[in-house]
């Protein structure tokens, strides 16, 4: 097929306090008596107003998630291995946190019905059964993963997603008042993956009318938050949440670029996480960006938000040689930023020398 046939989440809700809906969402999917729910809770929200304010009744477990680090193959397996122990399948998964317990949740939910380790899993319509019943209620927002077709595991050979229909959502809940509180760096640094999708998802030569519509919509409101002092915390959450969400369908019908290839490299290497790779990388990145990167630099000094620096001068040329490899290997992500000819524009040594400037 050459156009990508995309599913979308079934159902969502959106506004202030529509968490509180939760259970009555959940209820109606209830089918028999000992139906019972598992919640994925960030373990951040451990001992927190979060926790206990969670909708449990009886029968359902609550699994703390650790995302100290961006999920793994292995921590799926762990948790898979954990939800079949509970004997018959949950009715549901409700996985609450940022990007990583969205993704970890989507994982689950296929994982739980697919025998065999999530490595088995990693890429494109691998999955053969159907997943279980899926709701994502994201306290950070900028990565739109709540939207999108991909869970993004980091194996031992490759950071990648497992990408099919059954990844979608049933349900998303988007609360602004769930992240009121994330700290201000890290909500900079998720809200600028959005940014950062719209500008790669708009520059590319996969860009068409669909994702233009979305892209520009999120790119305004993404400016409306991070570069308008005007705007209130409470109006720019509202904003954030739409944009991640309009950023992810931009992508879904368009591509990231070179950030995105460079900061997968970052990750893949040294575990940095997603967000605050992208900002390393997009930085150095103005000789393709251009007024993407100048806005971008606009909005860490109106933030607050300072990058680290001289990174590189702590790293081996083995160690630049190998994200260089992971970024080059990201070819949809080349052929989107460059077009089919890319490898006449980029080469290895131009990808270690954009490290080579962090
Ligand atoms: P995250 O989920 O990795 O969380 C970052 C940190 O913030 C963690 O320490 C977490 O515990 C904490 N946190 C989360 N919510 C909080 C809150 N309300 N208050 C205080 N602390 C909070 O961060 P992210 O940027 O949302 O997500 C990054 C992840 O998303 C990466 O694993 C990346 O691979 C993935 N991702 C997935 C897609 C996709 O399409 N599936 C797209 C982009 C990124
Ligand atoms: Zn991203």
């Amino acid at each position: 097929m050459n156009y990508k046939n995309f599913k979308s989440v079934d159902k969502c809700v959106f506004g202030r306090g529509s968490f509180s809906q939760l259970r009555e969402i959940i209820d109606a999917k209830k089918k028999s008596e000992d139906d019972y729910f598992v919640f994925l809770l960030d373990d951040v929200f451990a001992g927190k107003p979060m926790e206990h304010n969670l909708p449990l009744q009886n029968g359902d477990k609550l699994i703390l998630v650790n995302v100290d680090k961006e999920p793994t193959t292995d921590q799926m397996d762990a948790l898979t291995a954990k939800v079949h122990s509970f004997g018959k399948l949950p009715a549901g998964l409700i996985g609450i946190g940022g990007g990583s317990v969205m993704d970890v949740a989507k994982a689950l939910s296929m994982l739980v019905t697919n025998e065999g380790p999530a490595t088995q899993y990693q890429g494109l319509n691998l999955i053969k059964n159907p997943a279980i019943y899926k709701v994502g209620v994201p306290t950070l927002a900028g990565t739109g993963a709540e939207v999108s077709m991909t869970a993004v595991l980091t194996g031992p050979v490759k950071k990648l997603g497992i990408k099919c229909e059954y990844t979608m959502f049933d349900q998303i809940i988007l609360d602004p008042n769930l992240i009121a509180d994330a700290p201000i760096e890290q909500r900079f640094y998720t809200g600028m993956d959005s940014y950062i999708h719209c500008v790669e998802s708009l520059t590319g030569t996969k860009n068409n009318a669909f994702s233009m519509a979305f892209g520009e919509k999120a790119l305004e409101l993404c400016k409306d938050i991070f570069l308008d002092p005007f705007t209130s915390r409470e109006e720019a959450d509202d904003k954030l949440m739409i944009a991640s969400y309009m950023g992810g369908l931009s992508l879904t019908y368009s591509e990231v670029g070179v950030c995105h290839a460079l900061s997968y490299g970052l990750s893949f290497v040294f575990g940095t996480r997603h967000g605050i790779a992208n900002c390393i990388a997009f930085d150095k990145l103005e000789e393709v960006y251009g007024e993407g990167v100048i806005h971008f630099r606009r909005m860490l000094s109106l933030n607050s938000v300072t990058l680290p620096k001289d990174l590189a001068k702590d790293w081996t040329e083995d160690e630049i040689s190998k994200m260089a490899d992971v970024a080059y290997a990201l070819e949809h992500m080349w052929i989107h930023a460059y077009g089919n000819d890319w490898k006449e524009k980029v080469n290895k040594e131009k990808i270690m020398n954009w490290y080579k400037m962090m």
